[in-house]
């Protein structure tokens, strides 16, 4: 189907006769084909009659060939999938199934994409990134300190790379514009990590995404509803890449402490009153910041306290 798709993701209309000559098969083929586009990615197509076929919105196409010539260093293996389940699931499988890490997985769509808690994340066809990076770790579990907060820091500075100059860090790793969420972080690990234990890195960014049909019950926004018009994902992705490879070199040689000061420096919420909600009962408290292994600390009734964990989520309260 990609192939198909490549033609018509400029958004113009195509015959089907053109189609298929294009891809050497027969009109009533492509016809089968733009049937399945419709049913299996949701992805509207019009038909006119004497003009043929288009997509009601243009897309630009994750590509293999693009992102391997572009500088994005390391060039960590990739590959992109026009769907999947989760791109965290694909990785934990293909690492189960033994392949090497780092890698990266790449999807147009996800049917199941995740969140924390088991939470849903929306992700429509070929408007987003839907992104993961299977990593070894080695040094067990104080290589894991602070990651995930490093990767929102690098994440960040993708995002501001390409204009979002107003995107900020929400602890432990979203990325808010103006109380808007545009990308969310969850890292996954598997084996032991006192043994062989991989990470895996999932990123998800509202990259070209106008609407979502109510699905998501928090407000988000889109680099594109920021920035104003359609960005090229492959770029992202190349610029996302040097600054993984940056923040998580610097997290490597030196642990999350290096740094920390300009995390908290992009974290939207230092010295504001929330509401952390853990398992048990909710807890408020002002935003100190964070410590060395990346757990929140709160003044709470006068008290230093900190927190860390997947359970853990935080709301700004009203008094703010
Ligand atoms: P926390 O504040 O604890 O991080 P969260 O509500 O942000 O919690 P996550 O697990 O980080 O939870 O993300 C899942 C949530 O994000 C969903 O429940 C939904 O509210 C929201 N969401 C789902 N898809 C998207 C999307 N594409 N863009 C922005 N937000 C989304």
């Amino acid at each position: 189907m990609l192939p198909l798709l490549r033609l018509l993701q400029d958004g113009s209309f195509h015959s089907g006769e053109a189609l298929g000559a294009a891809l050497g098969v027969s009109r009533s083929a492509i016809w089968k084909q733009l049937q399945s586009l419709e049913a299996e990615l949701a992805l509207p197509v019009h038909r006119v009659r004497g003009r043929g076929y288009r997509l009601e919105s243009p897309l630009l196409l994750l590509d293999e060939n693009v992102l391997a010539a572009g500088e994005s260093s390391p060039m960590w293996p990739l590959r992109i999938l026009p769907s999947v389940d989760s791109t965290n699931a694909e990785v934990l499988r293909r690492l189960a199934g033994g392949q090497v890490p780092p890698f990266i997985i790449l999807a147009e769509r996800q049917t199941s994409g995740r969140g924390r808690r088991g939470r849903n994340w929306v992700s429509p066809f070929g408007e987003n990134l839907y992104y993961s990076l299977a990593l070894q770790v080695d040094g067990g579990m104080r290589q894991l300190e602070g990651l995930s907060l490093v990767v929102g820091l690098a994440l960040l500075r993708a995002l501001r790379a390409a204009g979002m100059t107003a995107a900020g860090l929400k602890w432990p790793n979203d990325v808010l514009v103006d109380g808007r969420k545009v990308a969310g972080i969850l890292l996954e690990l598997s084996g032991d990590p006192a043994d062989v234990c991989h990470v895996v890195i999932g990123i998800g960014v509202n990259v070209n995404m106008l609407a979502d049909r109510g699905a998501i019950d928090q407000p988000w926004t889109s680099m594109r509803a920021e920035l104003g018009g359609l960005v090229d994902r492959n770029e992202f992705v190349s610029e996302l890449n040097r600054q993984l490879s940056l923040y998580l070199g610097i997290h490597q040689a030196s642990g999350f402490s290096a740094l920390r000061d300009e995390w908290q420096d992009n974290h939207l919420w230092q010295g504001r009153n929330v509401t952390l909600t853990t398992g048990a009962r909710p807890v408020s408290g002002v935003v100190l910041g964070v410590d060395r292994s990346g757990a929140l600390r709160l003044r709470v009734a006068g008290v230093e306290q900190s927190f860390s964990g997947g359970e853990l989520s935080l709301r700004l309260n009203n008094d703010s």
